[in-house]
């Protein structure tokens, strides 16, 4: 896959923005305000506006491209976003690109990055086993820690689109109820303030009210994957999630990547998924059954603090897909699902402070005798993630950081 234009090497090849991943963004200047799409390449953005007077794109998806966000590229679908990426791939793979171009790139360092896409619904899953395994250890210590449901549906809530924001963005400490160390019930900022490593599909192509998506058309409605940051007060959750599941402690904000990396570019990242026990009901089978072998890294104030490995999970993106239309549920552009938090069975591969710090009972080493259990006013939290690339190199999905701002 890494020949391009007959064997020649493009000057693009390889790295982590290399010409096989071509993430999609909206950006804008301090000399042009106006917010565009611009397609990541190396240190550098492609404007897709500054190309329409070259003819690049087909004039029926032409509109969509020079629109404020991604939302009606992604509304196109597939058979709109295969002849696009493939005209980008051959222009920058282009002997001439330079001459004809090369106006259209702007580098990152000037870039100011938004919002994506316009979010329309948001579901968070609960989908990793060690994850769903340790915290149901520290949720509920007297009990099975996977409640009956969890192998036989991927479990999962909505929650709460309009405060998906773009990363880079200052998260408020929340404030709220919780249960204090006596038991009574007070009110105030969050003490128990958490991250969750996750990884977020988004929906481009929607469907009809009253049909459920089978697993296996995935592909012809995911538009790409982004990293997601669910902050978590674990202390107002803990007091407020029964019986009906997370509320406040979730819904104060949600930190998404940049750049929305093509399903496409990860073609080479499929990776077989873990056998199910017991086998999941019809609707949630596959005939290809699969996850995606990525890689994430958090790391505290510039220090990595795990590697949450995603290949495992155990409901895949697909039977998520399904499962969240089976109701009839229809699929609306712009719709997030992301995976819930990435755990690995082992510490160093922990997606949530919670576990990392087994409840807060054991800190993390920060460097400088800095130590931490949640974060505090200052934290700094960046997820990234790499993943095998269809030249056979190693690319970098676009990371998601934010920093805790004190309660107001
Ligand atoms: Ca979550």
């Amino acid at each position: 896959m890494s020949e391009i234009n007959g064997g020649a090497r493009s000057p693009f090849e390889g790295g982590p923005y290399g010409i096989h991943h071509l993430p999609y963004g909206i950006f804008s200047t301090a000399d042009d305000p106006t917010r565009r799409i611009g397609v990541r390449i190396a240190d550098q953005v492609l404007d897709l506006r500054a190309l329409d007077s070259e003819a690049v794109f087909a004039p029926q998806i032409r509109a969509a491209l020079a629109s404020d966000s991604l939302n009606a590229l992604m509304a196109a679908g597939p058979d709109a976003w295969r002849p696009v990426r493939s005209r980008i791939t051959d222009l920058l793979a282009s002997p001439d690109f330079g001459e004809r171009a090369s106006r259209a790139l702007t580098p990152i360092r000037r870039a100011r990055m938004h919002l994506p896409f316009a979010v329309a619904d948001y579901v968070d899953f609960y989908a990793s086993e060690h994850h769903a395994t340790n915290l149901g250890r520290l949720f509920r210590p007297d009990s099975e820690p996977l409640l009956p449901n969890w192998k036989r549906l991927p479990v999962g809530y909505h929650g709460r689109a309009g405060t998906v924001v773009a990363s880079g963005t200052a998260i408020g400490r929340p404030s709220g109820q919780r249960r204090g160390a006596g038991g009574e019930i007070e009110f105030g900022p969050s003490r128990r303030l958490d991250i969750e490593a996750e990884v977020g599909f988004v929906v481009g192509a929607p469907s009809e009210a009253g049909t459920a998506v089978p697993a296996d058309d995935f592909a012809e409605h995911v538009f790409g994957v982004v990293l997601v940051n669910d902050w978590s007060a674990r202390d107002i959750q803990a007091w407020e999630y029964q019986p009906l599941g997370p509320f406040l402690g979730k819904s104060f904000a949600t930190s998404i990547g940049h750049w929305v990396t093509p399903l496409a570019a990860l073609d080479a990242a499929k990776t077989a998924a873990p056998e199910q026990d017991p086998p999941p009901l019809a609707y949630l089978e596959e005939s290809e059954r699969f996850g995606y072998d990525l890689t994430l890294s958090v790391a505290w104030n510039g220090i990595e603090v795990s590697r949450p490995p995603f290949a495992q999970l155990y409901w895949t993106p697909a039977q998520q897909l399904a499962h969240m239309t089976v109701n009839g549920a229809r699929l609306r552009t712009g719709d997030l699902y992301a995976s819930g938090t990435v755990s690995g069975p082992e510490p160093g591969q922990y997606g949530s402070f919670i576990e990392l710090t087994w409840g807060g009972s054991e800190p993390v080493r920060l460097g400088d005798g800095a130590e931490r259990t949640f974060l505090e006013d200052g934290d700094t939290v960046t997820i990234g993630a790499t993943a095998p690339g269809l030249g056979g190199e190693t690319i970098g999905l676009g990371e998601v950081t934010g920093t805790i701002a004190p309660a107001r």
